[in-house]
């Protein structure tokens, strides 16, 4: 029997082609103005940012974060790449039977704390208490909304300075050959803190997951100007985002292997697992597109910041190639293509 399985939902290839064909055909068609069809990280409909993202990781507390501060930080950052000022938040909890109450506290209160590190609120929602197997503890679906973002403006301004751009939001279609890519820090370390601490695992690895809210860095980095795309690169990791980006933008994406920020522990940890760190995903990281001519003082605002103290310039856009390439530490070129799904399940 054909049935969905885990890599459906994994955020890579499969799970692309599922929404493609068997979601977007039969729900899309509404003419907003950054459709379902779009299949980017949020939508707009009548200069509103929408998002919706349910979150059913496991384990539910894990290093660096839990569940709570995962929902609301995910939502967040997916109206915030787009180039939207997150205003108000929708929680849906759905909740099995028996789950303790001291561990609800315990992620509504992280919820609430990361709600005021990023300035929003959750102004409405929905709790439902289902029987004992029928879910896995809590599943979590977080919504929201968002305005644009009061720079979005003067930052496309500085595109438009050196290139055509027709799009009036940082779509995952807007690369053009010349762009600058830039990584805001280490890739990995989410899946990475999740797996170490996962039943059956259980290896030390050290590290904890980035999750985190992005809204601030990136409204600071749009002061600075000349961005054209964005993106949280979540399941699928690095390399998903890439393609995505490649495939929607027409151009292929050329990224140097030694630049890009891995750290020790995530790489011996993905040795020993047999995984790309460039598979697995991130919950506090950004994949940034912008003209060259800007590039560097984007970094430097990027370095300027916590949440951005590691990034680095780790490629470029490019009409030479077809799909995303890279260039390895010994000086190949090999295809970097996208994973079929997150090598590791129910990381968000
Ligand atoms: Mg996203």
């Amino acid at each position: 029997m054909d049935a969905i399985r885990m890599e459906h939902g994994a955020g890579g290839a499969a799970m692309q082609r599922l929404i493609k064909e068997r979601i977007v055909r039969r729900l899309g068609g509404s003419g907003a103005e950054v459709p379902l069809e779009a299949m980017d990280d949020s939508a707009v409909v009548n200069g509103i940012v929408l998002k919706s993202d349910s979150y059913t990781v496991k384990p539910i507390f894990f290093p660096g974060g839990d569940i709570g501060r995962l929902s609301v930080s995910g939502t967040v950052n997916d109206i915030a790449v787009m180039g939207g000022k997150p205003l108000a938040l929708a929680s849906g909890f759905i909740i099995e039977e028996g789950f303790p109450l001291s561990d609800f506290d315990r992620i509504v209160e992280s919820m609430a704390e990361t709600c005021s590190e990023a300035g929003v609120f959750v102004v409405t929602g929905d709790t439902k208490v289902v029987e004992r197997g029928g879910i896995d503890g809590i599943a979590i679906n977080m919504s929201g909304m968002g305005i644009r973002s009061p720079a979005l403006d003067s930052n496309l301004a500085e595109v438009r300075r050196r290139r055509a751009l027709s799009s009036e939001w940082l779509l995952d279609s807007n690369l053009e050959d010349g762009d600058v890519i830039l990584v805001s820090g280490t890739v990995g370390d989410h899946g990475i803190a999740i797996i170490s601490c996962r039943e059956g695992y259980g290896f030390e690895s050290g590290i904890s997951s980035d999750v985190a809210p992005l809204n601030g860095l990136i409204a600071s980095l749009l002061e600075v100007g000349g961005i054209v795309s964005m993106k949280d690169p979540t399941r699928g990791g690095l390399s998903n985002a890439l393609n995505e980006w490649s495939q929607k933008s027409g151009v292929g994406i050329m990224i140097h292997g030694d630049k890009i920020p891995i750290r020790e522990e995530v790489r011996a940890a993905c040795e020993m697992l047999g995984i790309d760190p460039l598979d697995v995903g991130n919950e506090g990281k950004l994949v940034i597109g912008v003209v060259a001519e800007k590039a560097e003082e984007v970094l430097e605002e990027l370095r300027r910041h916590e949440l951005g103290k590691d990034a680095e310039m780790i490629g470029q856009a490019t009409k030479r190639y077809e799909g995303v390439v890279m260039r390895t530490e010994v000086g190949g070129l090999r295809a970097l293509p996208p994973p079929i799904g997150d090598p590791i399940p129910r990381i968000c």
